[in-house]
């Protein structure tokens, strides 16, 4: 039985099998827009693709993993002029912090990262192609626009009511096309190529058109089309892409290269929300994982909180969340170590593995791996982690086999336990009371430290003397 998932196209749940010939299972996953560090909403989107791919690889399926990043368009180019930088100087360093985040979440980096600008000749192809079979055309100003009345089908993914396309509140240009409505020839036409505008700086390219640059929903398909072919196994991205970006991609695709089922599988994460709303740049409400590093989570922990919840389900980030989950990891090591010392292993030798070995089996973690292949039910799949430590076996041979399907069940949710943590740093306040109270301290007067001493606890800080200094500890 294969890997079962939702399919937002087809509402159903659907097996996830390669279609290709040489059995590799082609998945596209839209990437981040560097123009600053993802945040942990954006994390949660990119931990549940990495888990999907692990649990295709733990069902030993080949898996092509494409991710791009997005490094041209309004963002990124009125970044780069506010740091006073070229644009590609100011998204290489997003890029690489944003690498540097994903290693740190144990996020397997994906097979091929192609970057939007690297293909602009390849978006400027398929846009020719779109005009020269009738599916766009150019605007006065040189702009090219999507023709959406001339994709019969438009609206399949999102299952749009066609007759509300033309108004302006649900045309598919999306909140980036800035384009003055009346060179449009209708209100749900979206851009393929922005004619040059002052304001894009040198950021402009050569095209059949005049100078400009490509408008942002071509990026994926271009890109698509060229690391995984016309038609491929599964789309992600996160519920918001879902509409306009994922339908204007198919609306391209399909209608640049001719071949249906531009995608088989379409695959979106609900989002992380604080206090009901969606995380993100635009509300102000987000966190990044130095955010919370400063406050002594570390990534492991973050990564255990935003798959807490089924990714089918909008997750409530809060900070009990993150203390839930910091419980739960300890818990899991506790269970690890009752484990281990049956099967006379230790810590050391419990290295999970970087691949997996399907001889070794799943031990009672079975039900625990069948919930992983059942709609990427992970929080079902931690249920029964816990179960099955909550009786260890007393047998050193049946204990080895739960060692390794554990080890497996924690390679495929990409959670590794015993990772050191982070110590938290104190904000300013904090520090600058506990320099005082150890100054108080020096100088023998104790009554003014100990009173020191009180309102730090009051702040949520320990202060732990040395010989030499002071240690600060959330309490
Ligand atoms: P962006 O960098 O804005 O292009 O977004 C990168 C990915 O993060 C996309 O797949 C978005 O759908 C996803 N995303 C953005 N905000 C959230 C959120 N609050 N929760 C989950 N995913 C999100
Ligand atoms: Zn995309």
């Amino acid at each position: 039985m294969p890997v079962l998932l939702h399919d937002t196209m087809s509402r159903e749940l659907r097996p996830l099998l390669p279609r290709r010939p040489d059995g590799v299972y082609g998945m596209y996953c839209c990437g981040p827009t560097v123009y600053g560090p993802a945040h942990i909403g954006n994390f949660r989107t990119f931990v549940l693709q990495d888990t999907l791919r692990r649990v295709l690889e733990a069902d030993g399926i080949r898996v092509r993993h494409v991710r791009n990043i997005t490094d041209v368009d309004d963002k990124t180019i009125r970044g780069a002029r506010e740091a006073g930088k070229s644009l590609a100087d100011f998204t290489r360093g997003w890029t690489e912090k944003f690498h540097r985040d994903c290693a740190a979440l144990n996020l397997l980096p994906p097979h091929v990262e192609p970057g939007a600008v690297a293909h602009i000749p390849h978006q400027v192809r398929m846009i020719e192609a779109l005009v020269a079979r009738g599916h766009a055309y150019v605007a006065k100003d040189g702009s090219v626009y999507f023709k959406v009345c001339s994709c019969p089908d438009y609206g399949k993914l999102s299952h749009l009511d066609r007759s509300r396309l033309a108004s302006q509140d649900t045309n598919s240009a999306g909140e980036a096309n800035d384009a003055d409505e009346y060179d449009r020839e209708s209100a749900a036409d979206f851009a393929l190529w922005k004619s040059r505008k002052p304001e894009d700086g040198d950021n402009h390219w050569p095209s059949p058109w005049g100078e400009g640059r490509p408008g942002w929903h071509i990026e994926c398909s271009a890109m698509s089309l060229e690391h995984l072919g016309a038609t491929f196994d599964l789309h992600a991205g996160g519920v918001d892409l879902c509409f306009p970006h994922h339908e204007n991609e198919i609306a391209q695709s399909e209608c640049a290269t001719g071949a249906k089922g531009f995608a088989s599988h379409w695959f979106h994460s609900a989002h992380l929300m604080v206090e009901g709303r969606k995380m993100s740049k635009s509300l102000g409400n987000l966190f990044t994982l130095d955010d919370l590093a400063a406050r002594g989570w570390s990534p492991m922990e973050v990564r255990w909180a935003l798959l807490a919840g089924h990714y089918r389900s909008p997750l409530n980030f809060t900070f009990k969340g993150l203390d839930d989950a910091r419980s739960a990891l300890a818990k899991l090591e506790r269970g690890c170590d009752a484990l281990l010392a049956t099967a006379g292993f230790t810590r050391a030798e419990f290295a999970p593995p970087t691949t997996h070995e399907p001889r070794v089996g799943w031990g009672r973690l079975e039900a625990a791996w069948e919930r992983l292949r059942d709609d990427l039910n992970v929080p079902g799949a931690l249920g029964e982690v816990f179960k099955a430590l909550a009786h260890p076996p007393a047998d050193p041979e049946e204990a080895r086999r739960d060692v390794a399907g554990l080890a497996r069940v924690l390679l495929a949710l990409g959670i590794i336990p015993f990772a050191p943590r982070p110590a938290p740093e104190a904000p300013p306040e904090v520090r600058s009371l506990a320099e005082r109270r150890w100054a108080a301290k020096q100088s023998r007067d104790f009554a003014a430290a100990d009173a020191l001493r009180a309102e730090l606890a009051g702040l949520g800080w320990d202060m732990l003397d040395r010989k030499d200094g002071f240690d600060l500890r959330p309490r």
